[in-house]
């Protein structure tokens, strides 16, 4: 870590993140557009209070009971998620037993390779790494898929996902959850199960979550999934973020 941040500084865990951030431009893992989009990111986390809210817990426990009910799940790994979560990341792909595969937005072979790279220095075994299938109706760089992990799949875990691509896989009729600080996104809409909450944060809650509801039976998993409705959850989140606001005005 190149910046010596206090443990006791009010706003650690954000700093922390930023400096992974950096850390993860320097090693050639995340892109530039990843940086701005963390700012994004961070903004909305400020708004939202910094913290795991009901209607996002409830969203993590829907998309641990998926995960867990899934024929073929995978998790789609950026350079964003690979900077801050690669541990987590490997550890959710375990408990669930969903593949990985690198999927990045501006990709470039060397940055897929460091992103890989980083993934198997962190323990990562199960890895999608071919590049032999295209998702329809995408710009060609940002469809290229492996035919055995994100084609196949049932189910696809995409932290911070982009509208458009994340519309292509729906029309692929997959099952798509995203994590999105912003709740008024084209993904945060388009997305089966959307989680309105900092990844640092969702990665660790949907692991112990996974854990704790594998003891559940398959009807008690399907129930979950069965009351869920993804509007309500975005129209919960936007009124957890004014009420935060009407606390700090207060
Ligand atoms: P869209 O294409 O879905 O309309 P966008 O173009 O604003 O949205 P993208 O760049 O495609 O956004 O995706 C980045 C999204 O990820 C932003 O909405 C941002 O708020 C969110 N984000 C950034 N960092 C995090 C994080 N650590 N945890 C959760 N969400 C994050
Ligand atoms: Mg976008």
């Amino acid at each position: 870590m190149k910046m010596d941040i206090p443990g006791t500084h009010p706003r650690y865990q954000s700093l922390v993140t930023r400096e992974k951030i950096a850390e993860g431009i320097e090693a050639g893992i995340t892109g530039e557009i990843g940086l701005i989009a963390h700012g994004r990111g961070e903004a909305f986390d400020y708004l939202i209070g910094e913290k795991t809210t009901i209607s996002a817990y409830r969203a993590e426990t829907v998309a641990a009971a998926a995960l867990l009910l899934a024929r073929h799940p995978v998790i789609s790994v950026n350079g964003n998620t690979a900077a801050l979560v690669p541990g987590e990341i490997i550890k959710l792909a375990n408990t669930t037993g969903a593949g990985i595969e690198v999927n990045i937005f501006y990709r470039t072979k060397e940055r897929h390779q460091n992103i890989l790279n980083h993934l198997q220095k962190h323990g990562a075994s199960k890895l999608y790494t071919s590049t032999d299938a295209i998702i329809p109706d995408l710009p060609h760089n940002r469809a290229i898929v492996d035919s055995q992990g994100i084609y196949k799949a049932d189910i696809v875990l995409v932290p911070l996902e982009d509208g458009d691509r994340c519309s292509a896989l729906k029309r692929m009729g997959k099952t798509i959850i995203t994590i999105d600080l912003n709740p008024m996104s084209r993904t945060a809409k388009t997305t089966d199960i959307t989680i309105v909450d900092n990844l640092t944060r969702a990665i660790p809650n949907i692991i112990t979550i996974a854990e704790e509801l594998k003891n559940k039976t398959i009807i008690e998993l399907q129930q979950l999934l069965k009351n869920y409705n993804n509007q309500q959850t975005l129209k919960d989140a936007i009124k957890e973020i004014i009420a935060h606001l009407n606390n700090q005005s207060a």
